[in-house]
């Protein structure tokens, strides 16, 4: 029953499997090249989210004279915001080792190789060879580049190399207008750096309910955010130490921005730094796609049901398998298969809530209104703004609303959140559609006066 497993990368995905498989009675073995805590801990939520609560304290001092608060000019550190950052790092980083270690699993540092059904790791001590029973691959995703001239000029960043810069930029062109970029325009925006996002679809945050994705671009140029859809960006260039990227407005796009009086041709846009947010690929570093019988597309290991590869006793979790690149996901998918694997479960759930750390922050969880019509699911739409809320407006957070999407029958398809501490207010919708609860029934349980969670009701 108890088997030998082999995981490679201890990002969310690797590390909570490793644990679940410890709990489980499994002998296993955890390999990284980097320590344990994946892109997560080192260069995404974990500094992103701390990077954040700095710009929304930002935010809110700048909104307290409505408060009956009055104070001097405030005085960013971006070196201690850094030093802050990496502390929790550290921190967060200990604790998982502990545990990975008070579990008993063999952590191994450096890069492992699959060879056939044989993991090789390659580090500063001689090679260790393993022949486990299973194999599980959890090496995470890496920034997409994007194919223009330019691209390697220096200023030119990924989402690692902007959260290492020790200096707030002036300004800065951040091309893409998925989660990463968004998160990254709404931060720099509030520690005064003007920043362009130029996007090449005609829409921001594509997997996002197109609603809550209009109001999200409304209130972010209210904020001073310049935001450029159906841009496709052409080239970048460096003249006396400023970037350029040059990008052309899209034909026949159904962009709902004004494009600021630009015209169809090439525009320059001008800054210090560039950020390149176009989406991330899969981190195929163990084995050669060649060769290797592990099947891929695009970039991506390819899974069934099970999460088990083209090549049995294989397994690929987290970003790896591009099923939903969260970190949660990572996780919920390293336990999951613990789980499979010790025979205790068969079926993955598919319900994934997501956020987006803006301001306002956006969660959602289900189908949203366009992937509904397009599937031909009869459905009613509720909406409730957060100006009906007591407490948004003592807390000056009226913008935003929910948008619940029921079937006829009042089951929860899809929920849909812009607004205050929505990352938090997902959860009530998850755990009601998780249940099988229908609207009504989570409408009739009482809700604490004044909160936020009355937006349900
Ligand atoms: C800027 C940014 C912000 C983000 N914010 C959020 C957020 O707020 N919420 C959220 O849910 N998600 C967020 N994400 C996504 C989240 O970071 C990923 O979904 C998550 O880290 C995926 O976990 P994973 O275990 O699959 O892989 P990873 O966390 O990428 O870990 C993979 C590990 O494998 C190691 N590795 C790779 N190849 C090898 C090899 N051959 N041998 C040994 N080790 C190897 C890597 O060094 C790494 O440590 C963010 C991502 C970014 C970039």
């Amino acid at each position: 029953m108890n088997k030998e497993i082999v995981i490679i990368g201890a990002g969310p995905g690797g590390y909570e499997a490793a644990m679940e498989g410890a709990r489980l009675g499994h002998k296993i073995t955890l390999i990284d090249d980097y320590g344990v805590g994946g892109t997560c801990l080192h260069w995404g939520c974990i500094p992103t989210k701390t990077f954040y609560k700095q710009s929304k304290l930002l935010y809110d001092m700048n909104r307290a004279q409505s408060h009956g608060l009055s104070y001097g000019a405030i005085e960013l550190n971006h070196v201690e915001l850094l030093k802050r950052k990496q502390e929790i790092v550290t921190v967060l980083e200990n604790g998982i080792m502990r545990t990975l270690k008070s579990l008993g699993v063999n952590i191994i540092e450096g890069r492992g190789y699959i060879d056939g059904k044989t993991v090789i790791v390659k580090g500063t001590n001689k090679p260790v060879v393993l022949e486990p029973e299973v194999i599980v691959l959890a090496m995470g995703s890496k920034p997409k580049l994007l194919p223009i001239e330019g691209c390697k000029l220096e200023g030119v960043l990924d989402s690692k190399g902007l959260l290492a810069l020790t200096e707030i930029p002036k300004s800065l062109t951040i091309v893409g207008a998925g989660v990463i970029g968004l998160e990254f325009a709404s931060i720099f925006n509030q520690s005064g750096t003007k920043v362009t996002v130029v996007e090449y679809l005609d829409r921001i945050l594509p997997t996002q309910d197109l609603a809550v994705a209009k109001r999200l671009m409304s209130y972010m140029k209210q904020q001073g955010i310049t935001l450029i859809t159906g841009a496709k960006a052409q080239c970048i260039t460096k003249e006396q130490g400023a970037l350029n990227l040059n990008y052309s407005l899209v034909k026949n796009s159904h962009s709902s921005n004004d494009n600021h009086g630009l015209d169809s041709n090439v525009n320059v846009l001008k800054s210090d730094y560039i950020l390149v947010a176009v989406g991330r690929t899969g981190n195929i570093t163990a084995f050669e796609p060649a060769t290797s019988d592990i099947e891929v597309a695009n970039n991506f290991v390819v899974v069934n049901e099970h999460l088990e590869t083209s090549v049995k006793n294989i397994f690929a979790i987290g970003d790896i398998n591009g099923m939903n690149m969260l970190a949660h996901g990572a996780s919920y998918q390293g336990k999951w298969l613990m789980k499979y694997i010790s025979g205790l479960e068969n079926q993955i759930s598919h319900l994934m809530p997501a956020a987006v750390f803006t301001i306002p922050e956006i969660a959602s969880v289900g189908f949203t209104e366009e992937q509904l019509k397009e599937k031909g699911i009869p459905y009613n739409s509720n909406k409730t703004m957060f100006g009906t809320l007591g407490k948004a407006h003592a807390m000056n957070e009226t913008e935003g609303f929910i948008k619940i999407l029921t079937d006829y029958e009042d089951t929860l398809l899809g929920v849909h959140i812009i607004g205050a501490d929505a990352s938090n207010l997902i959860q009530e919708a998850v755990l009601a559609m998780s249940s099988h609860m229908p609207l009504k029934v989570l409408q009739s349980i009482i809700h604490t006066h004044p909160t936020l969670s009355e937006i349900y009701l």
